[in-house]
């Protein structure tokens, strides 16, 4: 079969049970298609072609002895923040390039559980810091819809193997947005889970207070398949939470959209740089929420202005403290010829890690220092609390909140932004990790470029099952998530 990329994962569950095709023909065509395409998308950092084939072999064989799960033989593409028991995990850092971690990161270990087959590790910005997943030492990622522009970031990698059909789905961490935005620049849907319901054990820390896994692929249904090997408590991570896990995929229709109330913030339709497109093609989605049942309410979230200011302090604060651990001595890249034990942190740092990781460990260390932690840290802090507050007084009159991923679309890859521009593209996404709620990208049309524009709803905590229901009832209804860039078209 030549059109196995185009199948939903749904699809290749019931043609791997039905034994329509074998997964070694199924991992085999991905390999062909990422030989023959990933060279213009740039998107894998690692194939594991071997290692992929042996697992498809073994879930060939559990398949056929009936101990398979829904997943078993199905490929997928890991982002390179999650450690891979002998497959290296660089982070996008040179400070980890030849990094290989002795242990599986919890989510990856669930997914071979499942029986999912790796079929390499995916680019990303050095640390999962940045927007658009230039910052990786392993060079710019492309956006398989215009290959001079970004794939978004910090997930870029995932996203783009997705949208160019080179994975059916694939994880993805989201520290300030870097699930939804990138799922919001490549057509995508990805969902961001509440902090707490996916394991970090083993996904290299930015800011442990923000990072949280999430599945991303094309359609709310394959995100729900993902979301249900993903989820769930782990005694490894200490803020995972023990709360019962939904079956995301059963739970598909549990939300009726008539009667559903959409919050709109008044604040996030008027900020500047939001681009015309995106907001047409955002207020056109929620027409269409609404010609399905829902109600929109206009709202007030009155801290929008302190988002990315206080994400920008928190952030960087815990990144700096997460990236001390990269001294040159235990693991990862080593300078030269050191001539003492200082000048050995200095240059293995300074050579190690790329100017955005630099910047942000500079500013998260001035805004720690003694005499200015309780002028910047506490006061983020206390911030942060009336940005939870905020969204929580919301859902005391609506459901879910509604608002665009991203104020723009793809940028061009090269487009040099400077820091704060870059910043100010997170308003969105970030306070949603500030309060550690879950929020959802779905692909709601193009602008007048052809590039994808993504709407995102915004939950209670908890209420994965509803956003991924919500968006599956809007899936049902418009076809975005199935329309593919020309070069997934391609065929290897
Ligand atoms: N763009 C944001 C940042 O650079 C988000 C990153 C993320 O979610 N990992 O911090």
């Amino acid at each position: 079969m030549t059109d196995l990329h185009r199948f939903s994962i749904r699809a290749l569950s019931e043609g791997l049970a039905q034994a329509k095709f074998s997964s070694r023909e199924l991992t085999q065509h991905y390999l062909d298609r990422i030989a023959k395409i990933d060279s213009q998308v740039k998107a894998y950092v690692t194939v594991t072609a071997e290692q992929a084939l042996a697992q498809a072999d073994a879930a060939d064989t559990l398949r056929q002895t009936g101990n398979a799960t829904a997943l078993t033989g199905i490929p997928i593409a890991h982002k390179d923040i999650f450690c891979t028991q002998g497959i290296k995990t660089t982070a996008g850092s040179k400070i980890l390039d030849n990094f290989i971690s002795p242990y599986d990161a919890t989510v990856v270990a669930k997914g071979k559980d499942a029986g999912l087959v790796t079929l390499g590790k995916v680019n990303m910005d050095e640390f999962a810091m940045g927007s658009t997943s230039e910052s990786s030492y392993f060079g710019a990622t492309k956006n398989p819809w215009a290959l001079d522009h970004v794939p978004g970031g910090s997930s870029g990698g995932s996203a783009a193997v997705i949208a160019a059909d080179l994975a059916p789905f694939a994880t993805g961490t989201d520290t300030g947005g870097s699930i939804r935005q990138p799922a919001s620049f490549c057509g995508l849907t990805g969902l961001k889970p509440t902090y707490g319901r996916v394991s970090r054990f083993g996904m290299i820390a930015y800011a442990s207070s923000l990072d949280q896994g999430g599945p991303m692929a094309r359609s709310a249904e394959d995100c729900a398949y993902l979301m249900n090997v993903m989820a769930g408590h782990d005694a490894k991570d200490s803020t995972s939470m023990e709360k019962s896990v939904d079956d995301y995929v059963a739970n598909l229709n549990s939300t009726a959209l008539k009667g559903l109330r959409i919050g709109i913030p008044k604040q996030y339709f008027n900020v500047d740089g939001l681009a015309s497109d995106v907001k047409a093609r955002v207020e056109e989605s929620l027409k269409k929420l609404e010609e399905l049942g829902a109600i929109l309410a206009e709202i007030d979230l009155n801290m929008t202005e302190a988002y990315v200011p206080t994400y920008y302090l928190i952030a960087p604060a815990e990144a700096s403290s997460n990236l001390s651990r990269y001294d040159g001595v235990r693991y990862g890249y080593r300078c030269d010829e050191p001539k003492d034990i200082l000048d050995l942190y200095k240059r293995s740092r300074s050579e190690g890690f790329g100017a955005e990781v630099q910047r942000r460990i500079l500013i998260g260390t001035y805004a720690l220092s003694a005499g200015y932690y309780d002028a910047y840290y506490v006061k983020a802090q206390k911030v942060r609390r009336l940005i939870q507050q905020d969204f929580l007084k919301a859902f005391e009159n609506v459901d879910v909140i509604a608002a665009p991923s991203a104020p723009t679309t793809a940028y061009k890859i090269g487009a040099d932004l400077t820091p704060v521009e870059m910043y100010l593209g997170d308003i969105y996404t970030i306070a949603v990790n500030l309060a550690g709620l879950p929020a959802i990208n779905a692909p709601v049309g193009f602008d007048q470029n052809q590039l994808p524009v993504g709407l995102q709803l915004i939950g209670n905590y908890w209420s994965e099952s509803q956003l991924l229901s919500i968006v599956h009832q809007y899936q049902q209804h418009t076809d975005f998530h199935t329309q593919r860039a020309a070069i997934a078209e391609e065929n290897a």
